[in-house]
């Protein structure tokens, strides 16, 4: 007994002084990083919601369990850990008494079988994993593989090492019942997989069943101490990480608004900022907060983010996966030097000193961390982001470096010069005159008030165009549908006009914080001075995701509070209520595209798919991925802006899935994802690979064909 006692402690201590000293290091390199003092106090003050997510993410595992067969492989496991602790605490008591059990619950029939069924259900999840990893080879599948770029033989040794840890727990119980010391014995065959292998093992007899209980009680808690050292080492930190990560997360799911730009942990204003002192976004790996930090040690190298990545889908070399795993690398390697104090850094080894010199955002030739193909191939559509199970954040991340790199480095592509010079001196991206923007009222048939100072007391809703439907002639028809729906209902509307002025979306995706704050700010003044501010008991329709995002969830960063709804929100009550009526039967098979800044960013899948539904003798059909697994246009985070220079088109992606279920008409509820799968279906008709009657449209086109009089419509 004394020597199984003082081995077994002996390899504790070790273990827990070498993992020790690692979480110790991390901490540090963790505390590098900028201040979050939002994360803290958001915590602090909303414990309720932290204990929530809590029980929903890490307990219930939410997230993974969206993937059916590998959630469940990953809750079984997980799961399995936590009801296995209980058998390292016989374990460790076995070192000390030879028939120790846990006091009170020790001997229950129930505990024991509890235990064995979740060392099983660790079985099977471990052997789902193992088939999941060979289908998923990446040296075979290449790219396709969601693994592609993670580090697959650490997961192997891991798998390993979770078997031996079931394995040595199997062994040393089946010794125990034959030895007469298992804290189970009365429990028979309920505590089946050690009676079975019980079983197996007691033609050995009393002699070598005794030594294999004193040996494999050390197995079993030298595989543990071995484990938390791989674990403290290795992407499965994430087992202690996850759940910190998951606490200082942005709620409700770092989707919807981008972080506004923060130096030093207090949100900049370019007013009072000091271009000496200051931090403009991220331009070194100190610069990222600790959470940002956290993000990078808790990725789990799972490949869920690739596997749902349009830029990845697409050959560009974009991987949210592989970015979070070249900055965590990095940081790593520059470890040493951001632990020096500054007046030691010149003696760190040449290497240290390489890493530390090396640019955040810089080509392959210029030895950078993150190449700037990768940043700029992000259309912030969110897939990321949604699906990791460990609530990393990697839009922030890659705004921020934007920020930098368009503030402080200028370095952004040049084709985005244009649409920033037309957003500062005109107020839209095309550079078209303000007055333009009241082009489309003219050409309704009934009266739209334009709002000159305040709205006026019997109107309810303000009317955000947008630069698109106001100015760009396919989101125009779109435009002038939603408006002729609203007279058509009766609901009393008005719009500013040319007092409108871009969202400032565009620049803020971009990183030209600058831009867009100077629009955001003449925005939320014109706003406000329209009397439409919350408590005014006015709302603004935005047709646009993107204007609805900006006014609804990021107008708020700059003191603007507004009650904003999506025209297809409205639309969809409006019919529910009966004020408009689809009479006209549409016989089309339509499918409908999730825009991300609708979808994703702000969980809006229904409305639209109810007015779709509304209309008589519409057939709807579903892409396969469609609502939170929607697959981008390819317009976001300022793409719409620049040129796709790698790989195949995003949104010629997207139409390829659509022109699968042989649509009449693709609907959507954005002006930029109309563009873009307009774009698309124009490249398929003209290459012969989709029908010339094809069409693009706003869900609000088809509700006006199936309201108008069947007069009208036979004319139009
Ligand atoms: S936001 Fe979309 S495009 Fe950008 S990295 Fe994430 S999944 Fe890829
Ligand atoms: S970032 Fe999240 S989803 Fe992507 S590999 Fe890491 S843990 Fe998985």
């Amino acid at each position: 007994m004394i020597v199984r006692m003082v081995i077994g402690l002996v390899l504790t201590a070790v273990a827990f002084a070498i993992a020790g000293r690692r979480l110790w290091w991390l901490k540090r390199l963790a505390l590098t990083g900028q201040p979050a003092p939002e994360r803290l106090a958001y915590a602090r003050e909303h414990v309720p919601v932290e204990v929530k997510t809590q029980l929903s993410e890490v307990v219930g595992q939410r997230k993974l369990l969206k993937w059916s067969v590998p959630g469940a492989a990953h809750a079984a496991t997980f799961w399995g850990f936590l009801v296995l602790m209980l058998t390292i605490i016989e374990a460790y008591g076995a070192l000390f008494q030879r028939t120790f059990s846990i006091p009170w619950i020790g001997h229950w029939t129930f505990t024991g079988f509890v235990e064995d069924l979740f060392a099983t259900g660790v079985l099977c999840g471990i052997a789902t994993f193992t088939v999941i990893r060979l289908r998923n080879d990446p040296h075979r599948e290449g790219r396709r593989s969601r693994f592609f770029g993670s580090h697959t033989r650490a997961a192997w040794v891991v798998l390993a090492m979770i078997f031996l840890v079931v394995l040595t727990l199997l062994i040393y119980r089946g010794a125990q019942e034959n030895t007469g010391v298992f804290p189970y014995q009365s429990s028979g065959a309920w505590v089946f997989a050690s009676w079975l292998a019980g079983k197996a093992l007691h033609p050995l007899g009393y002699g070598v069943n005794s030594v294999l209980e004193a040996t494999f009680i050390l197995g079993q808690l030298g595989v543990i101490m071995a484990f938390l050292v791989v674990v403290a080492y290795s992407k499965h930190l994430h087992i202690g990480l996850a759940p910190l990560n998951v606490m200082f997360s942005r709620r409700p799911n770092g989707l919807g608004p981008l972080e506004p730009m923060r130096s030093g942990g207090k949100v900049l204003d370019f007013e009072e900022a000091d271009p000496d002192t200051d931090v403009f976004g991220l331009g070194k790996i100190e610069d990222f907060s600790w959470k940002g930090l956290l993000d990078m040690g808790t990725c789990t190298e799972c490949g869920r983010c690739q596997s749902q990545c349009p830029a990845w889908a697409t050959d560009k070399p974009l991987s949210p996966k592989q970015l979070i795993l070249d900055l965590r690398d990095h940081a790593f390697a520059k470890a040493p030097y951001l632990l020096s104090p500054a007046d030691a850094r010149d003696s760190l080894p040449a290497d240290v000193l390489a890493e530390a010199a090396r640019p955040l955002v810089g080509s392959p030739s210029d030895n950078g961390v993150i190449d700037p193909e990768v940043l700029w191939a992000c259309t912030n559509c969110g897939a990321c982001v949604n699906e990791c199970p460990v609530d990393i954040e990697h839009i922030d991340h890659i705004n921020g470096m934007r920020r930098h790199q368009v503030l402080v480095e200028s370095a952004f592509p040049q084709e985005a010069q244009g649409m920033l010079n037309n957003l500062e001196r005109k107020g839209n991206p095309w550079g078209m005159s303000e007055d333009r923007r009241g082009d489309w009222i003219a050409e309704m048939d009934f009266e739209i008030p334009v709002i000159d100072g305040t709205i006026p007391s019997d109107v309810e809703y303000l009317y955000w165009v947008g630069c698109a439907g106001a100015l760009e002639d396919r989101a125009k028809k779109a435009t002038k549908a939603t408006a002729e729906l609203l007279h058509a209902a009766g609901v009393k509307f008005a719009v500013l006009g040319p007092a409108e002025a871009c969202t400032g979306d565009p620049a803020r995706r971009l990183g030209n914080e600058f831009v867009f704050q100077m629009l955001a700010q003449q925005n939320v003044e014109t706003l406000n001075e329209a009397g439409v501010g919350e408590g005014s008991g006015k709302k603004v329709i935005a047709s646009c995701p993107h204007c609805f995002n900006t006014i609804a969830r990021e107008y708020p960063q700059l003191g603007g509070n507004y009650e904003v709804i999506h025209h297809t929100q409205l639309l969809s009550r409006l019919v529910a209520d009966g004020h408009l009526k689809p009479v006209n039967e549409v016989n089309e098979k339509i499918t409908y595209h999730d825009p991300c800044f609708l979808g994703r960013h702000n969980e809006i899948y229904t409305p639209p798919r109810h007015v779709i539904e509304s209309v008589p003798g519409v057939q709807a059909e579903e892409m396969h991925r469609c609502k939170g697994k929607g697959f981008c246009c390819g317009a976001g985070g300022a793409r719409m802006w620049l040129e796709e220079r790698t790989g195949s088109r995003i949104n010629e992606n997207r139409i390829d899935e659509a022109l699968a279920l042989d649509p009449d008409t693709v609907a959507t509820g954005c002006p930029y994802c109309m563009v873009m799968l307009g774009d698309a279906v124009n490249a398929k008709k003209a290459a012969g690979q989709a029908k010339e009657t094809l069409e693009v449209i706003d869900v609000s086109q088809l509700l006006v064909r199936a309201i108008k009089l069947r007069e009208d419509a036979a004319a139009e």
